[in-house]
């Protein structure tokens, strides 16, 4: 088939261990000074040696057992020698024709919808290099700095088969890999630079392009995308796609040229001297995999009765999962499918909006909501409203007022003939006790009875039958009662007092 997109990943990952892969060092070194996290091993300085960290080696047997992978009967690791500043020996250590684990599969969502199998070819263990800082300007020169800290930090690379066929779906696959390695506990997505990706796309019948480098989620999917339109405008033009490397430059979502063309022979690799090769195989056995994100999605639909998308959404991120549950914990039976539709449908969206994430969100304080929710204290608007209220305080460090107080200063209770009179203290101790009050008194009555004096040409047009008045009288009211009365009570109320007009 020409003209079919064709995606695969090599995706490295930093493993999340103590200390880095191979001397002690620790890795908590992004709030530190640079170059204060090294020692004489991953300085590379003569006659150090290497000591492999055993967690590490653990961590990504996880990861194998997890993506399906076989762990090789031996493994063994290799430098791969090349010239840059930031690789202090001037080799990195890695995995080569060896690797720690072949062959398994992830399964993503496929553009045709249904589960999709992306095939994986290896994963390999390897060190992470240091990292260049640029400085200066154009003016008075520029000049870069080298941090090590970074240097020797356990990665493992994951490398795909060419089974992706859109940038969506490389999107997905991703997102499904996080979400696979935060569930083992042996990643952690939020720690800057702590995933890249480089991908190969073609279009089917033409030369393959490498996008290196890509270092957000998001830019996996900006990447792949401008890449798809330059090469369909190249072939549409009748030329031709060069087989080449490209960077991808974030800031303007663009993929350029460039120059270094490194051919795999030109790394030499060679087996590292200083370290045995790996015979891990038989600890797979003792490897105990927890609950991984489709397991967990299947039981949301059949515990929680969530949707398949709502439930594809929930289990996608683990602090979203997490977040979830303990939201439902106290009350699943009557919590379980207002907080689905209430996590999924309203409040992903108001923190995205926010560029926030669900740890700004406090668990209690949401059940809180739902709750009054539920108890038809507050109507579905006001409930978003009480939401928003809720972000924004933790998003401008305010204190954070329980959503009972929020609804309760903003005058956000539910106007109804049912619990007018109520105060936040007698909501929960409401028990089927009326109070008493005559229809009169109903703030939705009066607000009629002033709409209705205020458009006595709409009252005209709904007495001669036209429909469309009576909505525009509903939502005058709903107006004048800021949103908080029930609309079905309006629409009731309001029939009511235009009969009485009619008769
Ligand atoms: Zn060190
Ligand atoms: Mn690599």
């Amino acid at each position: 088939m020409d003209g079919q997109v064709i995606v695969g990943l090599e995706v490295h990952c930093q493993l999340d261990t103590k200390s880095k892969l191979f001397c002690g060092c620790s890795t908590d070194y992004r709030s530190d000074g640079p170059n204060t996290h090294v020692c004489p091993v991953c300085l590379g300085l003569p006659g150090s040696m290497p000591v492999l960290n055993r967690r590490s080696i653990e961590y990504a047997m996880r990861v194998a057992k997890a993506l399906n992978c076989s762990v090789l009967e031996e493994s063994e690791f290799s430098r791969k020698n090349y010239f840059y500043p930031d690789l202090d020996k001037a080799y990195q250590i890695t995995q080569y024709d060896k690797p720690l684990a072949e062959g398994g599969y992830l399964e993503i969502e496929g553009d045709e919808g249904g589960e999709k199998r992306i095939r994986i070819t290896r994963i390999h263990v390897e060190e992470d290099p240091g990292r260049l800082v640029h400085m200066g300007t154009a003016e008075r020169g520029r000049y870069s700095l080298v941090d090590y800290n970074r240097a020797g930090i356990p990665l493992i690379e994951i490398v795909s088969e060419p089974d992706m066929r859109s940038p969506k779906e490389a999107r997905k696959f991703l997102n499904k890999l996080r979400a696979t390695l935060e569930y083992l506990s042996v990643f952690d997505s939020e720690k800057e630079g702590s995933l890249r990706v480089d991908a190969n796309i073609s279009i089917r019948g033409s030369e393959r392009v490498e996008v290196k480098n890509i270092t957000s989620y998001k830019g996996v999917e900006k990447a792949l995308t401008f890449e798809v339109t330059r090469q369909k405008n190249l072939l549409r033009r009748g030329q031709k796609v060069e087989r080449e490397t490209r960077h991808f430059l974030e800031a303007r979502g663009i993929t350029q040229s460039s120059r270094s063309k490194e051919q795999e022979h030109d790394y030499r690799y060679f087996p590292e001297p200083d370290l045995r090769p790996l015979h891990v195989h038989s600890w797979l056995q003792d490897i105990e995999l927890p609950e991984l994100p489709d397991a967990r999605r299947e039981r949301f639909i059949t515990q929680y009765g969530c949707s398949l998308n709502h439930a594809r959404t929930l289990t996608g991120d683990l602090r979203l999962a997490n977040f979830y549950e303990t939201v439902v914990s106290p009350d699943p039976v009557t919590l379980a499918t207002l907080a689905d539709t209430w996590i999924s449908d309203t409040l992903i969206g108001e923190l995205n909006y926010r560029n926030m994430n669900i740890d700004a969100v406090d668990p209690a304080a949401f059940t809180g909501l739902l709750g009054l929710l539920r108890m038809g204290v507050i109507t579905d608007k006001s409930g978003t409203e009480v939401l928003r209220v809720m972000l924004d305080q933790h998003k401008n460090h305010q204190p954070c007022e329980k959503p009972a107080v929020i609804v309760e200063r903003l005058n956000l209770r539910k106007v109804s003939a049912t619990n007018i009179g109520d105060t936040a203290a007698d909501i929960s101790a409401k028990s089927g006790v009326e109070p008493d009050l005559s229809i009169q008194s109903n703030p939705i009555v009066t607000a009629i009875t002033e709409v209705l004096t205020e458009h006595p040409g709409a009252v005209d047009d709904f007495m001669k039958g036209k429909k469309g008045a009576f909505n525009f009288l509903v939502g005058q009211v709903m107006k004048k009662t800021r949103g908080c009365a029930d609309p079905g009570e309006v629409n009731r109320l309001l029939a009511e007092e235009l009969n009485k007009e009619g008769a």
